[in-house]
């Protein structure tokens, strides 16, 4: 298993590159973001474990960036506790994140779940009302009009569209879709939803996504 850490502070760097090295991981490490972006898409890396803050180009632009072509797994770091900065980065395709400063076992919990997940490529296709998803090509079509998903919308609509008519709640949402496991953190949940709602229902009829209060989200054909 092979992992790129791209981040600027040299200890930071080194320490979790002994670490890992030592839990039997080869490892590389990038200081700046276009150094990272730039190993992330020669070498076929299996984890990348990413700083925000960066110099050259954020950890923000090398996810963009990354996710044009790569669908590698992304842990990032970030010293900011802002949901909205998490929501940022989780939308633009990161998978995980820690708040520094984390302990290396939490570090070392995270990167094995992510390397244990394994990506689901059998043939799915789901239609509720005029909604038309096809998983395999990750495509979702509505009305006739093909609709742009960033990963994590397409996996969240992808989650509800699997339990089809049932509650899910923001709990099992944020498990299922981000790893989370903290349900004082579930406004990326809802925050998450208004974005897909923007993407799939405000412009169309009938509503597909509902709010069922008290106790979450799911996906239904009302009309
Ligand atoms: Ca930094």
């Amino acid at each position: 298993m092979k992992i790129l850490i791209v981040e600027d502070e040299i200890k930071s760097a080194q320490y979790l590159r002994k670490g890992l090295v030592e839990s039997g991981y080869q490892v590389d490490v990038a200081h700046d973001g276009i150094d990272g972006l730039f190993m992330a898409r020669a070498t076929d890396f299996d984890l990348l474990i990413l700083d925000v803050m960066l110099p050259g180009l954020d950890g923000w632009g090398v996810i963009s960036r990354l996710r044009e072509s790569s669908q590698v797994p992304v842990l990032f770091l970030t010293a900011r506790d802002a949901v909205e900065d998490r929501v940022k980065g989780l939308e633009l395709g990161a998978d995980d994140y820690l708040i520094k400063p984390f302990s290396y076992a939490e570090l070392l919990a995270r990167v094995r779940t992510l390397l244990r997940r394994q990506p689901m490529r059998q043939q799915e296709l789901y239609t509720v009302a005029n909604l038309e998803v096809d998983v395999l090509k990750r495509r979702a079509i509505r009305g006739g009009q093909r609709i742009d998903l960033t990963n994590k919308e397409f996996a969240l609509l992808h989650l509800l569209l699997q339990h089809k008519g049932e509650v899910m709640s923001r709990s099992q949402i944020a498990s299922q879709v981000w790893d989370m496991n903290f349900d004082s953190d579930t406004n990326v949940v809802d925050v998450a939803i208004r974005r897909l709602r923007a993407k799939i229902d405000d412009d169309f009829e009938p509503k597909l996504i509902q709010t069922v209060r008290g106790m979450g989200y799911r996906i239904e054909d009302e009309g």
